[in-house]
């Protein structure tokens, strides 16, 4: 049971509960708050820190590598896969116009990926560098967002695969730390975050939602956000959202390596 200054504090009446305290939980925290200032918004996170993607991520920003977007064009077709490159790169913009790169160890290294595919020509690889670029340009600026690297394969110590692009607008972040300084700007806008806390369900009454937590307390909110990612199925399994898995290998500092920037490899077995 809360006492009358728990109950008046921390599990307040709120006009908002934000459920996961990821990127997407403090970002929306911070844009809801930069709009209506005098919101009261609490954010529950079910670890002691965030424990999701956010803070176990590759690090790099980035917003589709040449593989992945042509792949998300055959899904998806060509306006909405550019809709969301559009939204990933104006959202790299908007951390760089809250933060500092020193303060989220920003690095404008540029980014490769390896492509290890028979199917895939050097010919027609030039093909979907030069169709990319064209469809990127008014997004980047540039008409070169993509180049083709495979020439450096060999010079870069990159076995195994057959073609290699660059990505000059790739770079590397600090994921914990932006996480980190992404949850100071939110508490300084006087957004309450609970961590060590997880919602177990909701109920609609009237007007308001009574959200309940592993420890019995509940909260009543005017309007609940769910921003659980992998975690949503546990929650809204009607939703059927199904986390993807994602691997990142990390080696011992190879000595004499002249690579600089991030790679990523993908083996396809799509047709071009
Ligand atoms: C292996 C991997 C590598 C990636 N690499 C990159 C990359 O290099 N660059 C890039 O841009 N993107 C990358 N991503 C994607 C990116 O990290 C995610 O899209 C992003 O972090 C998602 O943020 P989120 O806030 O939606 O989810 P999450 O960070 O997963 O946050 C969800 C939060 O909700 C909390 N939660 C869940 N259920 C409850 C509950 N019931 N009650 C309370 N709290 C709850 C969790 O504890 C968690 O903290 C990668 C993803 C993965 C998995």
């Amino acid at each position: 049971m809360l006492s009358f200054w728990e109950k008046d504090s921390y599990y307040a009446d709120t006009d908002i509960v934000i459920i996961g305290a990821g990127l997407m939980g403090l970002w929306s925290a911070y844009e809801l708050k930069k709009a209506a200032p005098s919101l009261s918004i609490t954010l529950l996170e079910k670890n002691a820190t965030p424990l999701g993607a956010s803070t176990r991520n590759a690090g790099f920003a980035c917003f589709g590598s040449l593989t992945e977007l042509i792949s998300d064009e055959t899904t998806m077709g060509t306006a909405a896969m550019l809709s969301i490159v559009e939204s990933r790169f104006k959202g790299i913009q908007k951390i760089r116009a809250n933060f500092s790169d020193e303060a989220i160890q920003y690095d404008a290294c540029g980014g490769f990926e390896a492509i290890q595919n028979n199917h895939f020509t050097a010919a027609n690889l030039d093909g979907h560098i030069q169709y990319l670029n064209g469809l990127l340009a008014p997004i980047t600026g540039s008409h070169q967002t993509f180049c083709n690297a495979t020439k450096q394969l060999n010079r870069y110590g990159v076995k195994a695969f057959d073609h290699l692009v660059y990505n000059s607008f790739e770079a590397g972040i600090h994921s914990g730390k932006l996480v980190n300084e992404l949850t100071n700007k939110v508490l300084a806008l006087d957004v309450r975050i609970i961590n060590g806390i997880e919602v177990k369900g909701w109920i609609k009454t009237g007007e308001s939602i009574e959200i309940a937590t592993q420890f019995g307390q509940t909260i009543k909110a005017k309007q609940l956000i769910a921003c659980m990612n992998g975690f949503t199925q546990t929650l809204l399994p009607q939703l059927n959202i199904v986390p993807a898995r994602g691997q990142i290998l990390l080696t011992k500092p190879i000595d004499g390596l002249i690579l600089k920037g991030f790679i990523t490899g993908e083996i396809l077995a799509i047709e071009y």
